[in-house]
């Protein structure tokens, strides 16, 4: 029988839940365990496609191209496996499936209500994933407890402890436990309330999870033990890690957490050793060295914009032993020419993927001193689209060359709408989604560096270089050297003469993870590694 552990959060947004979700994932599979990961958000959108990424940083895509949370993407990065569409749902999804069942009159004429229908809906849900042979279904509940619209998540939750006895399902809450300053003192009251708002629905915690600027002295442990009526040992802390976000695991595990999961589930399994984790994090406290890689962005103010994209980042640099500073550029500043020095001061730039007009000025401009002066560079999606427009200026000498997406009217569309997307009237999972698979011609340096002819990545997007200008973007010297397998769509290009230039259509920053660095991230890094390196020449 699947056990289920449910992870809530307390007091504050942004405890990092995702991330220890991950963690515990990881700790499990270390145990032998197979495992699987769930995020459910009570937000009423129907999925985080259409978000902007001021409300909600990265869209996570799938290999089934599903638009997800990007907690997903610590999901896949921490434990090594993929995620699916059954892997993230939120309210929208739930009311959304209700309502189209009850016009199709599957409910028989019943009432709908939250109890028993929308629950249902969300344990369906839940219990899809426990497929045979699946020893543990982790749950992460996305907002706080007390948001209204979590409600029918928490009282869904509650009911599989009920139907599945509460030795199959585990309860997790996540709390913040703040530092006053001025008093010089911890205080456990928030938490003490948020887990009495649990209560108050019928969920009773097994283990709470502080999250604590500072460390926790046992007193305080025992106040929340006993206010909040968890077991002394089943209160741990998670003081924000010093170096990196992959030192989680070992935190929690140090602190038997992976063992308090066992013992709640009366499993008996070797304890999780978690040997290339710790060679991972000793890579990444431990560094030879640090690179400088400028990232040219639109939201450079954004963190979890990127959020993947970062993480393959240094996922390149922990191959090469090397800490990655990362120089978030915004492209805007390249246009007024106010980050031109921060530009030709990084060993590496980067144009990652994005929507819309603004910025691409900069861009391309930041792709112009990456090709003419020999810096490594590395284009993703828009980021090629970009790169693409640019030979076609200033190599082709098309001065008005652009992308329709950017300037619809272009006399020279080097980059245009593929036909399928021509009539595309909703917005929602209407792009080129998920994973295709892309043919790399032998000799390039895409070939050297994945070293197969055929990989599959994921992609999101709708626009395409157009085929009618690669002849001659071929002849002044673009490689395009990965295609769809019908030969029809352009998925990589390059430079031979450059240090290392190199851009793709879709989203290698999805499969990077920590254990097994992306090959293109982890090559991408290593010229800028090299170009560090290289001696000084005199003037
Ligand atoms: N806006 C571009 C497109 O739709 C690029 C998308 C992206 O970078 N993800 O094709």
């Amino acid at each position: 029988m699947t056990k289920y552990i449910f992870i809530t959060g307390g007091v504050v947004s942004s405890l990092g839940k995702g991330i220890t979700a991950a963690s515990i994932g990881r700790l499990l599979i270390d145990r032998g365990l197979n495992v699987r990961m769930l995020k459910m958000d009570p937000y009423l959108n129907v999925d985080p496609g259409t978000m902007s990424p001021y409300e909600h940083g990265e869209v996570y895509v799938t290999d089934d191209g599903a638009e997800t949370d990007l907690d997903l993407g610590h999901y896949e990065r921490f434990t090594g496996q993929p995620t699916s569409k059954k892997s993230n749902f939120t309210a929208g999804r739930i009311y959304w499936d209700v309502l189209r069942k009850e016009r199709k009159g599957e409910y028989l004429g019943n009432t709908l209500q939250m109890i028993p229908h929308i629950t249902d809906e969300i344990k369906s849900r839940v219990r899809s994933l426990a497929e045979p042979g699946v020893d543990i279904v982790v749950a992460e509940i996305g907002g706080t407890v007390g948001d209204i619209e979590g409600l029918t998540f928490l009282e869904a939750i509650r009911q599989i402890g009920l139907e599945d006895g509460r030795e199959n399902v585990m309860y997790i809450h996540m709390t913040y436990v703040p530092f006053i300053k001025a008093a010089g003192e911890v205080k456990t009251k928030p938490s003490q309330q948020s887990v009495a708002k649990l209560r108050e629905i019928g969920i009773a915690p097994d283990a709470l999870i502080c999250r604590s600027e500072v460390s926790l002295a046992e007193d305080v442990r025992k106040k929340l033990s006993l206010f909040c009526n968890v077991p002394l040992h089943a209160v741990l802390e998670e003081q924000d890690v010093k170096h990196t976000i992959y030192e989680v695991p070992l935190v929690l595990s140090e602190q038997g957490l992976d063992e308090i999961i066992m013992v709640h589930f009366r499993m008996a399994r070797p304890p999780a050793k978690m040997a290339p984790w710790r060679k991972l994090v000793d890579a990444v406290v431990h560094p030879e060295g640090v690179v400088k890689i400028g990232v040219v962005g639109k939201y450079s103010e954004l963190q979890d914009a990127y959020k993947s994209l970062y993480e393959a980042i240094h996922h390149g640099g922990i191959a090469h032993r090397h800490q990655v500073e990362i120089v978030r550029i915004a492209a805007e500043d390249i246009e007024s020419g106010s980050a031109l020095e921060t530009i030709r001061s990084v060993h590496g730039i980067l144009v990652p993927g994005g929507f819309g007009k603004r910025g691409t000025e900069g861009k391309i401009k930041a792709i112009q001193i990456a090709r003419e002066e020999g810096i490594p560079f590395f284009g993703i999606c828009l980021g090629l689209q970009c790169a693409v427009i640019e030979f076609a200026r200033n190599v082709l000498g098309l001065a008005s060359a652009n992308s329709t997406e950017i300037e619809p009217g272009t006399p020279n569309p080097v980059v245009c709408l593929m036909e399928e997307q021509e009539t595309v009237v909703d917005l929602g999972a209407t792009m080129r989604l998920g994973a295709w698979p892309c043919r790399i011609k032998r000799g390039s340096v895409a070939y050297r560096t994945y070293g197969v002819e055929e990989v599959s990545e994921r992609h999101r997007h709708r626009y395409e270089v157009n085929n009618s200008y690669r002849a001659q973007l071929e002849e002044k010297g673009l490689v395009l050297s990965g295609l769809s397998p019908d030969g029809h769509l352009v998925e990589m290009v390059e430079l031979p003469d450059h240090p290392w230039f190199l851009a793709v259509q879709f989203h290698p920053e999805l499969k990077s993870q920590p254990l097994q660095p992306h090959p293109l991230f982890k090559a991408f890094v290593g010229a800028a590694v090299a170009l560090k390196s290289k001696p000084a020449i005199c003037q």
